[in-house]
């Protein structure tokens, strides 16, 4: 980006002010209230109005891009193809399947309550609290909200308070609609205090962010005995066998270590090229990486942006400098303008497994790529990591790909693919190992913000006592056995 190019504002958005949490408690108690009437419309009605605030959110479309952009510095193509393009698909995932996911589910049962009816209801948890990172202020907390609203709660918003404008922005459309009962959808501005008061209110938590937080996040769910589900963070490993499409192969890596300025949690972390093609492959990827456009001007033509959360800026120029220190050919990773936290993306050739860029999370424009003698060193070299949200394979033979797919240890899987796992919301997203626990998005995303409520109706003889009820004797003992047996 050159000094010509750059926008008039030469300071970042600061951080949020905590919201003072006897107002937090009270947006919780409305919620509640809100609630209360929500969970009366019928599912129809509920998906209608969902509905509708999309296509108010839509009308506003142009505003709410101009407010990521000046919170992230997101180019404005990712801005409306990764989150706006992500949260419709979501959003339609849930509303075209929400009757099917969430009516009542008739259960067997053994043949001694053939005379009975069972079935799951799934009830509405009541107050959702979303606790969501700063890499996608809208594709996050809005893909959960929309879920969390059909289901039949009120949600309690805590963003980070990198990018608290984007959440509300989301609660000021959302109220102005008139389609929902006040307070239904609250956000909660402010740090770890906030969010640590959401938990304190919530009937279920639903956090995004980095495994540290998570644990903290799980401790205090703990206490309260609420539900948690935890979206951490990944390392993903992406393996070059020797007969991968090089071209796709090359684009797919500096895509998905670059989209975001490498701020996303299912983005290459590591490349293991197998040695036959690592020169091939390493020079189509620096082809690539020297026609990235950098800049923060608002428009389409712009590739890549800046880093979102300024403390990112010290690790990824930590995790470069190790890797230099240890021997590695680091092409790029200037700062370009340490102000605006715009770093220039960086190659790191040579990389070695002991280095800390193939260790750590970098979240940044950072791409190891180390040689490896065999696949099978490749998919040990990619298991030996705490993390486990997501990996991919690369190979013109499917069949061997994805048979040795089989052998990562990550909940998301791409075998000539990445990163689209979010969009295809029938898909359960979440992580192995320190990346997370529990499932966003699939049918059991929706169902998670009930809880479900197992029904047993007596039907016949209406007066009859049960055979196992009082006053025992032998010859129960036997009917009841006998029944037992013949189920
Ligand atoms: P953090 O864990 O630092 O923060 C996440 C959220 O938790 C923020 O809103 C933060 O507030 C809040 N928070 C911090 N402390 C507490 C606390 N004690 N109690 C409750 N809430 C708290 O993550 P980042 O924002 O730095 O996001 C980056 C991380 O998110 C990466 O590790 C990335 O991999 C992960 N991630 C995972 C995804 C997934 O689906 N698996 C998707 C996207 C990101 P604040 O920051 O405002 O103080």
């Amino acid at each position: 980006m050159s000094g010509a190019e750059a926008p008039a504002a030469s300071r970042l958005p600061g951080p949020a002010r905590n919201m003072a949490l006897e107002d937090v408690r009270a947006k919780a108690d409305k919620a509640r209230e809100a609630q209360a009437q929500w969970r009366r419309y019928t599912l129809t009605q509920r998906v209608e109005r969902v509905r509708g605030f999309w296509r108010e959110l839509q009308a506003s479309k142009d505003r709410l891009i101009s407010v990521v952009h000046r919170e992230t510095g997101k180019p404005a193509t990712e801005i409306e193809v990764m989150e706006l393009c992500g949260v419709e698909l979501i959003l339609k995932y849930f509303t075209r399947n929400a009757h099917r996911i969430l009516k009542d589910q008739a259960a067997s049962r053994p043949w001694i309550f053939l005379n009975k009816k069972a079935y799951v209801r799934h009830v509405p948890r009541g107050l959702v609290g979303l606790i969501t990172p700063w890499n996608y202020p809208l594709l996050i907390p809005l893909g959960d909200a929309l879920a969390a609203l059909i289901a039949g709660n009120a949600v309690l918003l805590k963003p980070s308070e990198w990018t608290t404008d984007t959440a509300m922005f989301l609660e000021g459309v959302f109220k102005a609609t008139g389609l929902f009962p006040d307070g239904l959808l609250a956000v909660a501005p402010g740090d770890g205090t906030v969010g640590a008061e959401v938990i304190a209110q919530a009937d279920m938590i639903l956090f995004t962010g980095s495994t540290k937080t998570g644990r903290a996040v799980a401790k205090a769910a703990a206490e309260r005995l609420i539900p948690c589900v935890l979206e951490l963070g990944g390392k993903h490993p992406m393996i070059v066998l020797k007969d991968a499409p090089l071209e796709r192969a090359a684009k797919a890596a500096v895509w998905g270590r670059f989209a975001n300025s490498g701020q996303t949690c299912v983005g290459v972390e590591r490349v293991y090229v197998e040695q036959e093609v690592y020169d091939a492959f390493t020079e189509l990827v620096a082809r690539e990486v020297s026609q990235l456009r950098q800049g923060l001007e608002p428009g389409y033509d712009v590739d890549l942006g800046r880093l979102i959360y300024p403390r990112q800026l010290e690790t990824v120029l930590a995790l470069i400098n190790d890797a230099k220190e240890k021997g590695a050919r680091v092409v790029g990773g200037e700062v370009v303008d340490a102000d605006r936290l715009v770093v220039a993306p960086a190659l790191v050739l040579d990389a070695k497994q002991e280095m800390r860029v193939m260790r750590e999370e970098a979240f940044g424009p950072v791409l190891p790529i180390m040689a490896v003698r065999a696949s099978e060193e490749a998919v040990r070299l990619a298991n030996d990591s705490e993390l486990g949200l997501a990996a991919s394979i690369w190979s013109r033979d499917l069949a061997r790909a994805e048979t040795l797919a089989a052998h990562l240890e990550a909940g998301l899987i791409g075998v000539n693919d990445l990163m689209g796992h979010y969009a295809v919301c029938s898909l359960p997203f979440g992580g192995f190992k320190q990346s997370g626990v529990g499932r966003r998005h699939s049918d059991d995303g929706l169902r998670m913000f009930c809880q479900s409520q197992s029904v047993l109706a007596h039907e016949w003889p209406a007066n009859a006592p049960e055979p196992w009820w009082f006053p025992y004797n032998e010859l129960k003992v036997k009917l009841v056995s006998w029944l037992t047996k013949l189920s």
